[in-house]
This record gives structure tokens, sequence and C-alpha cells, in this order.
């Protein structure tokens, strides 16, 4: 028996260990298929102190279950004694986030409510919707569920700036949040409980795995597009028999013997990703629906591989669009500045959010050195516009038509660092601002339906499996890596049928400690 897995992101990577370490198979028998240059997919690097680092953010918890049993057998690459899970564990536990200003306004002034804005009201109708059956939410947005004042609220603006939902977003994920996180309430404004990876999660978490299926002698092949895979069999008992493959402009097919696995991603939200250059806004994306084409030719031969046009396409972009912004810096001013504005310390702060910007920007300031080999001297920091479709406040067009500068720019003014004082141009002069269009890396948030998701394994289908975001699981939470490797392990499980089930998914409605202490917080018991 062999196994084929498509996509060489997170999912991919941990389908091949899971097969080894759960299913006990052997790593030559292995093979992975991905279209890019690089594994990784989302949790990308690249560029360098010279040019510019492009990488994404970083948010993860202590639940993610499946991700982290994984990293516990994952040695890291410094120190083979110490595994990936113990050393983001410990990072976190010595350099828990403490951030003393989350929210600035317009004036610069820290922006902190009793009980984030909330009313009791409020309270009740987030526990209603808590225990609210999710089969009865289908089709139905957030704006559905709460008043338009709820959206004023600093609770709101938290949440939505460290989940990434809007009002227009599906209820159904917001629950499945709600219940994930609801022990984070009292820690919202400071993240205390929210964790990230010591450094980018490419080297700390993308690397160390793929030294270790190096080892185990997994096949890579990289520059590889699946581009369509055939079955034998109708309906009831699809078998898949043939992937075929694009590599460098030639097709190429790979047969399946019937006792063989395959594995598909169906999909990115890093799908279409294009960076910029400082002096350069983000050009088109180089292979333009590449990501989800496979999901989109599978969809067409059997309704039950789901709906890919729910989160992919033009007509889905409005939603879903970030525009996040990578800033690799020799001086020390701005992070001075940002310092002396927050009162967090490098590292420690979070999010810090610029409430009244049009783009409604977040920045993050990484404990250093965020990439292992960034120069002495060097810094990164990070931001995102959760509403890049709108204009500028003093560039006024979309986030995604900007030069690395020009939000460079518009973040500093909106920090009150106007253009031509001397702190300013040092700034802008010492740093090198990537800008990156990222059109469905909030796509997982949009409206939908049961059935646009297919299940991990599609019924009627023999020894195919599905990784990755747009795949349904029930109860967990997607925008995460731990989903990603979740449907590995379910995938793994349910075809092999052997191994470990899954750990069980935290839901904190059930979680009495955790309630109390939300539940404090809404009662003034506990001031935030
Ligand atoms: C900017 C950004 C920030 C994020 N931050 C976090 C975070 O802080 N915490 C967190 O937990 N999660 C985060 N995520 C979510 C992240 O995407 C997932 O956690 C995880 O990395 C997804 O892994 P994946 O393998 O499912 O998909 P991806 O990482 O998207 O990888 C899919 C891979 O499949 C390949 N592929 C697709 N189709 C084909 C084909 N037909 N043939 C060959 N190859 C194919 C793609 O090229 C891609 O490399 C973030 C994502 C992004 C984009």
């Amino acid at each position: 028996m062999k196994a084929h897995i498509v996509g060489g992101g997170f999912g991919g990577l941990a389908a091949a260990a899971l097969l080894i370490r759960n299913a006990g198979m052997s790593g030559p028998d292995i093979t992975i298929y991905e279209a890019d240059e690089t594994l990784g997919g989302g949790f990308f690097l690249t560029g360098d102190a010279n040019s510019g680092y492009n990488l994404p953010g970083s948010i993860f918890d202590k639940e993610f279950r499946c991700a982290l049993d994984l990293l516990g057998k994952i040695p890291t690459q410094a120190n083979p004694d110490i595994d990936v899970a113990e050393q983001f564990l410990t990072f976190n536990r010595e350099h828990p986030f403490d951030d003393r200003t989350h929210i600035l306004d317009h004036n610069l002034r820290r922006v902190h409510d009793q009980r984030y804005g909330l009313t009791l009201g409020d309270g009740l109708r987030l526990a209603k919707l808590s225990l609210t059956r999710e089969a009865s939410l289908d089709g139905q947005l957030i704006e559905d569920w709460f008043s338009p004042k709820f959206f004023g609220t600093e609770f709101w603006l938290l949440w939505s700036t460290q989940m990434g939902s809007l009002p227009q977003h599906t209820i159904i994920e917001f629950r499945r949040y709600l219940n994930r996180f609801v022990y984070l309430f009292p820690d919202l404004s400071t993240m205390a409980n929210v964790l990230r990876s010591q450094f980018n999660q490419h080297e700390a978490f993308v690397q160390p795995l793929v030294a270790w299926l190096d080892t185990a002698q997994v096949n890579v092949v990289k520059d590889v597009f699946v581009s369509d895979i055939e079955f034998t069999g109708s309906d009831g008992d699809m078998t898949v028999s043939r992937l075929e493959c694009v590599r460098g402009g030639a097709s190429v097919s790979v047969d399946i013997a019937s006792d063989d696995i395959v594995f598909v991603t169906t999909g990115s939200q890093a799908a279409d990703l294009s960076a910029g250059t400082m002096a350069t806004p983000p050009g088109p994306p180089l292979n333009p629906g590449r990501s989800w084409a496979l999901w989109k030719k599978l969809a067409a031969k059997h309704a039950g591989f789901g709906n890919p046009d729910a989160f992919f396409g033009d007509d889905r972009i409005a939603d879903s669009r970030w525009v996040t912004f990578t800033v690799t810096t020799t001086g020390s001013e701005f992070l001075d500045e940002l310092t002396g504005l927050t009162h967090s310390g490098a590292g420690s702060g979070g999010l810090l959010t610029l409430k009244d910007s049009n783009w409604v920007i977040s920045l993050s300031i990484f404990e250093q050195p965020e990439v292992l080999n960034q120069p002495p001297g060097t810094s990164i920091w990070w931001g995102y516009g959760l509403f890049p479709e709108k204009p500028g406040n003093f560039h006024p067009k979309p986030m995604h038509r900007c030069t690395g500068e020009e939000i460079l720019r518009e973040v500093l003014q909106h920090l009150g660092l106007k253009q031509g004082e001397p702190k300013t141009e040092k700034i802008v002069a010492t740093s090198i601002c990537i800008p990156c269009n990222m059109p469905y890396v909030n796509n997982i948030w949009l409206r939908r339906q049961r059935g646009d998701r297919p299940p991990v394994v599609p019924d009627g289908v023999t020894n195919l499996g599905l990784l990755g975001q747009y795949v349904e699981l029930e109860r967990d939470i997607a925008f995460t890596f731990e989903y990603s490797t979740r449907t590995a392990w379910e995938a793994v499980y349910r075809l092999l049928k052997r191994g470990p089930a899954p750990p069980n998914v935290y839901q904190g409605q059930f979680d009495l400690a955790a309630v109390w202490a939300a539940a404090k917080v809404f009662l003034g018991l506990t001031p935030v």
C-alpha cells in the first residue's frame, strides 16, 4: 500500500507524519505532491533582511490538541532533546503576552471599557448562541444575531481583530469560536492566554516536521500541480485510480493501485497571495485559482465533494481579503515609539489596533529574532488591515493598491508621526515594508451551509481523504493549523482504521471554571 498526499502545507505534512506514527506506514511508501517550490503553504517565510521579509502573524492556544500532540514527537532543529511542542509551550510560559494597550483611538488614547462595553443582555445572547444547536444555524450570519450596538463594542473589536470575524460572516463559525475560546474572556484585552510561536511558523513548525519526514525517507515532489483525479466505479463506490499532474509544463500521470490511499488538500487560505515591495503594490498572483482548482474538478464529479464556490472566486474576495505587511527595520525609532505609547515591552504586546483607521490596522511587535538568521540590529514587526478594501485615511485607495512605503507612512501618520518630520523620515529610511495581498485568507468565515465543506472521507469514496480548512469536522475552528492537523488525523484513522482516534475538541461551554470566569466579567465581579 502506498499513500499519495496532494499539498505540502502543514496539513499534508501532518498526514505523512501521522501515517508513519499512528498507522505504522513506512516513509518511502508515502509521497507528497506540492505545486509550489517550497513546502509550508500558509506558513510561509520569504525574503531576507536586505529585501525585506514576508511572513504571517501568529495566534494559537494551549488547546491545539492534535497539533501539539504531533509536534510533541518532533525534535527541534536546535536541540534534538527538546521537542517542538515543548519549545513552544515553554517559550509562551516564560514570555506570556501582557498587552497593556490593545486599542488606540485617533487621539492616541487607550480605549478600554468595563466588561469590554458589553451589556448583561449581550452576555445572555452570547450564552443563548453557545447553547443553540449548530444544525439550526445554517446560512445565518453574525449580524442576524446581534444588535448594531454590539458591533461597536470594545469586545467586538478585540474579538474580530484576533479571530477575523465580521458582522456579515457565518454565525456557525462564530459559535464554534465562542465555545472554543470562552475561557479567553477575562484576558481578551491582555491576550494573556493567547500563544504564539517563538519565531516564525515556517522555522518553528514546518522545518522541523519536514526534517523529521526527511529522516523517515518520505518522498517529496515539489513544483508538481495535481490537476485532476480519476476514479473507477460509480457514485456509491468510487476508488481513485489515477492522479493527473502538471510538472514543468508537461503532463504526468500517477497510477493509483486499488489498495493505495490518497489525501487531498482542497484549498488554501494563502490562495492567490501576492507580495509587493517598498516601491510597488502587490501584483497579480502567479497562478490564479490553482489552490482550489482540483477541488472544483472534484466537486463537478460528485456532489459529496462540497461547494468550493462558497469560499473561492472573485465574488468572495470583498468579505475575505486581508492585506498584511511585514516590516524589517534596522532602526530602533519605531519600536521605541510604540513601546513608549503602549507601555508593552517588545514581544509582549499582542496586538495594537488603531481603531479609527479606515483599514482597522492592527500591529504586532514580535519577540526578536523572528527569523532565525536575522542579522543583529535588525527587527521585524508585522501588521494587517481588517478592512483593506476601504480607502486609507491618508492614502485614499484600497490597501492592496498601496506600496509598502505608502502603508508604512499610513501607519506612522495614525501614530502621529507626520510626513517630513525627522523621526518619521528616519523610520521610513531604515525600514522595508513588504505588503502582501491575501484575497482568500479570511474566507473560512464566509456564509456557509451544511455540505459546503465535504466530510474528511466523502460518502461512497473508498480510498480518498480530504485535508485542510475546507473540510467539515465537528466542533473545531478553522483558521488554525490545529484544524488541518485534525483533518489529517481523522482521515488516517478513518481510512486505515489504525492508531488512536483524534483527541476531543476542547469545548469551553462545558468547562464550568471557564464559564464562571466569563460570567464574572459580565456580572462586573472581575474587572478586565
Ligand atoms: C497569513 C496567514 C496567517 C495564519 N496564521 C495562523 C495562525 O496564527 N495560527 C494558526 O493556527 N493558523 C494560521 N493560519 C492558518 C494556516 O493556513 C493553517 O494553520 C495551516 O497552515 C493550513 O495548512 P494546510 O496544509 O491545510 O493548507 P496550506 O498551508 O494552505 O497548504 C496547502 C498547500 O497545498 C498546495 N496545493 C493545493 N492544491 C494543490 C494541487 N492541486 N497540487 C499540488 N499542491 C497543491 C498549495 O500549494 C499549498 O502549499 C494562517 C494562514 C495564513 C494564510
